[in-house]
């Protein structure tokens, strides 16, 4: 089995030394940087399976790092920001962020998000960051569907959009959209899901992988990622939640496909 490989992105010397020789310890290959700057080279170069971004950096903020990094990578990146203020969250999840801790924090918290990242099913065409549009024959790893996506399709369609699970790729009226894993992730539950209810909670274990979250790692917050992640997603589609093409919140529970459209087809119903 291949040494994960992790990007630190951190400029205080105590936290970088605590979380080098932490994921060191835990069977990672480690690279760490001090800066934004060296920091998106290190993904360019290494292309991680994970990557810890500070947002208080000396050059660029944490935001514009994940945005660069998003520009060539859909690498997971975890933010580490130091107050777990809302708007610190929301704008590092806009930015391309997958998920976040705040400082302080515990090892063993950052290790567990960095694990459930990982956990979420594994695809050939990650490993090479973005994905092109080509299509393949899915490899074996891919025929098993994570929990508790249990569904065996390859290629989802619903009003117009076409989510393509081998290829990562999704299409709305036949063009492509780019969306980050944990927006793709989200779109192919709820696309399984239909018109059954998704609660937050049901989202946010997708996005863990359907671990259970240890005690004392439990926070409010997972609604509030899920929610900031939902809003991305429909903001890429060009759905909106007053008249949903795809997806409907249902208030006080959580999210589902909206119904399906009929095509104009006047006639065919009554012949
Ligand atoms: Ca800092």
């Amino acid at each position: 089995v291949q040494a994960r490989t992790l990007v630190i992105i951190e400029d205080e010397p105590d936290i970088r030394k605590v979380l080098e020789a932490g994921f060191r310890a835990a069977g990672f290959r480690v690279y760490a940087y001090e800066t934004g700057d060296s920091g998106v080279e290190g993904v360019r170069v290494h292309r991680p399976d994970v990557v810890t971004l500070d947002l208080g950096l000396p050059d660029i903020d944490g935001y514009e790092v994940a945005r660069r990094i998003r520009l060539f990578s859909n690498v997971y990146v975890l933010m580490l920001t130091a107050r777990a203020q809302e708007v610190d969250v929301l704008l590092g999840l806009e930015s391309g962020a997958d998920d976040y801790v705040s400082k302080p924090f515990r090892f063993r918290e950052i290790r567990y998000r960095v694990e459930a990242l990982l956990r979420r099913p594994r695809l050939r065409s990650d490993a090479a960051g973005l994905t092109d549009s080509s299509l393949s024959e899915p490899a074996a790893e891919t025929l098993a569907p994570a929990s508790p996506v249990t569904d065996r399709r390859q290629v989802l369609e619903h009003n117009g959009l076409c989510l393509r699970i081998d290829s990562r790729t999704v299409a709305v009226d036949g063009a492509n959209v780019k969306l980050t894993r944990s927006e793709f992730d989200l779109l192919r539950a709820l696309l399984v899901s239909g018109r059954a209810v998704s609660t937050k909670e049901d989202l946010a274990r997708v996005l863990r992988g359907d671990s259970s979250v240890p005690d004392g790692f439990g926070r409010e917050p997972d609604e509030q990622v899920i929610h900031v992640h939902i809003a991305n997603l429909r903001k890429k589609l060009g759905d909106t939640a007053l008249g949903p093409r795809w997806v409907e919140t249902v208030h006080g529970f959580g999210y589902r496909l909206a119904p399906v459209v009929r095509a104009h087809t006047p006639d065919r119903e009554y012949a």
